[in-house]
């Protein structure tokens, strides 16, 4: 299927890195215009350096997701600068905190969620008001396998991912009827920052590949595309759905 996006705006929260950069340069070459967020002012000028070689135009946007004024008011810009918001990607995801369930802090919760859920949320709030007012729009959030599955070490960011899930299909209810939907990508294991320090733990690298029936780690780009698709009238008649994109992980 050849999906199209010329004409359509595309704000990437957390597109610097890893999945969220390859979702920018899927969105651009679908013919979005693509504008992405991060914290670091350096990453983003990477990604617009390489999206430029390949003769793509993107645009970021420097800010936290953690802070919501901020965050709004860079939505707001994107609105006031392109007309319009057509596709959010709520990409941004952090996942700092390994240790069992018992010795979790109150400190390691509120950052997990002021990142992954509580900015999410607020972000996906902000383009959503604007989408609802235009009558249209698609909302892509980036879950994770382990919402479904659970993970070792992990809670908070579990509970991060599981939120999200919910977020999505009640997010989904209430703006249907208004033209806006509201779908989900649950990630296995990808080759990304974020997996590196399993990648490169000998033996947790061979418990995990035992654990993937196609036998590897995913990319980046098989994430972006599935985001693309529900980003995309391609998948007009889905929403409210989270979509595992894990190599059969989750079998
Ligand atoms: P990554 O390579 O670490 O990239 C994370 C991205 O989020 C970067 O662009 C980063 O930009 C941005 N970000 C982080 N904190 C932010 C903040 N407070 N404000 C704004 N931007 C922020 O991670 P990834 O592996 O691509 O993961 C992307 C998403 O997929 C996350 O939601 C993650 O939970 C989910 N996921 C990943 C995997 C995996 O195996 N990799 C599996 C399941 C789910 P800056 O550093 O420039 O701020």
């Amino acid at each position: 299927m050849d999906i199209q996006l010329d004409g359509k705006v595309a704000l990437v929260i957390g597109g610097t890195r890893g999945i969220g950069k390859e979702s920018v340069l899927s969105l651009a070459k679908a013919g979005a215009k693509v504008i992405f967020s991060g914290r670091s002012a350096n990453n983003a000028n990477e990604v617009i350096a390489e999206a430029s070689k390949l003769g793509i135009d993107v645009s970021a946007s420097v800010f936290d997701v953690a802070d919501i004024e901020a965050t709004n008011s860079a939505i707001n810009k994107v609105v006031e600068e392109y007309g319009k918001i057509d596709i959010l990607v709520a990409n941004a995801g952090i996942n700092p905190i390994f240790k069992r369930a018992e010795h979790v802090t109150p400190e390691d919760w509120d950052h997990l969620m002021s990142v992954n859920l509580r900015g999410l949320f607020f972000a996906i709030q902000s383009a959503g008001k604007h989408m609802l007012k235009q009558g249209n729009g698609s909302i892509v959030s980036v879950s994770s396998v382990t919402s479904v599955k659970g993970t070792l070490r992990g809670l908070p960011y579990v509970a991060t991912k599981g939120g999200m899930d919910s977020m999505t299909r009640t997010l989904a209810l209430e703006w249907a009827d208004r033209g806006v939907r509201v779908n989900g990508v649950a990630p296995g294991y990808i080759e990304t920052d974020l997996t590196q320090g399993m990648r490169n733990h000998d033996s947790l690298n061979d418990m995990m590949l035992s654990k993937m029936p196609l036998g590897r780690y995913g990319k980046s780009e098989e994430i972006a595309s599935m985001i693309v698709f529900l980003s995309s009238e391609a998948s007009s008649y889905i929403t409210g759905q989270t979509y595992i994109v894990d190599g059969g992980y989750s079998l």
